[in-house]
């Protein structure tokens, strides 16, 4: 059974990767961002909360997002999984491997884009309202989901550039060290993030038809 998380800093294409390896592999995904903004749609309580961490680029308190994480696993547990964006900091991956809530994860994927690059794609960053894709536009080009036909297009409001160096710092203090801690467990793999998303998912396929 396939367990996979999916690591990388803002705009490295995790969203994108996460759609393809849900469809290639069947499984159902969880995108803790995504779950984060749709509590702060709702206007709750929880995500007024949520709110005030997203928007200055912090990370949610270790606590909060582990809760709802678990809850999803529970509901998900038996076809096999993907978490797009958690585990984000050490407590977060020890939980997930260790804490009975949760279930250690069976391979952990890195993607690496540098840090300029990533800025570059902050600015052509739209998300779809109607099937979630994340969409890269060019300037003055139309604006149409690939994958749904889709016009309605919104940018995150969390992406701006001052935000995106924020979140980039937290990632490279806080998440980057995972990056160890999955590799001394034999699970990592990085992967090259500036190539394409075709060119990145192939190599994704390739392993798992191995
Ligand atoms: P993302 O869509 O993955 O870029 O996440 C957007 C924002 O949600 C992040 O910048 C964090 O503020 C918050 N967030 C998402 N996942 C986590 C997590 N595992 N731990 C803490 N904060 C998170």
């Amino acid at each position: 059974m396939h367990r996979i998380i999916l690591m990388g800093p803002p705009a490295s294409g995790k969203g994108t990767q996460s759609l393809r390896i849900q469809k290639l592999l069947g499984i159902p995904a969880l995108s803790t961002g995504n779950l984060l903004r749709r509590e702060v749609e709702s206007g709750s309580e929880l995500g007024q909360e949520v709110d005030s961490y997203i928007n200055r680029g912090a990370y949610v308190p270790d606590e909060l997002i582990m809760k709802m994480v678990s809850k999803w696993l529970a509901d998900n547990e038996e076809k096999g999984w993907l978490l797009d964006g958690f585990p984000r900091t050490l407590a977060q991956a020890e939980a997930l491997e260790n804490d009975d809530a949760f279930q250690a994860p069976t391979i952990a994927i890195a993607l690496d884009v540098a840090e300029e690059v990533l800025v570059g794609r902050i600015a052509g960053r739209r998300e779809c309202s109607s099937c979630g894709a994340t969409v890269r536009v060019e300037p003055g080009a139309e604006e149409v989901c690939p994958e749904c036909g889709s016009t309605e297009l919104t940018v995150r409001s969390d992406d701006d550039v001052e935000n995106f160096r924020r979140r980039y710092a937290n990632y490279r203090e806080l998440t980057q060290p995972l990056f160890d801690y999955y590799a001394a467990k034999g699970k990592l793999i990085t992967l090259d993030g500036t190539t394409s998303p075709d060119a990145v998912f192939s190599v994704i396929e390739n392993h798992f038809s191995q």
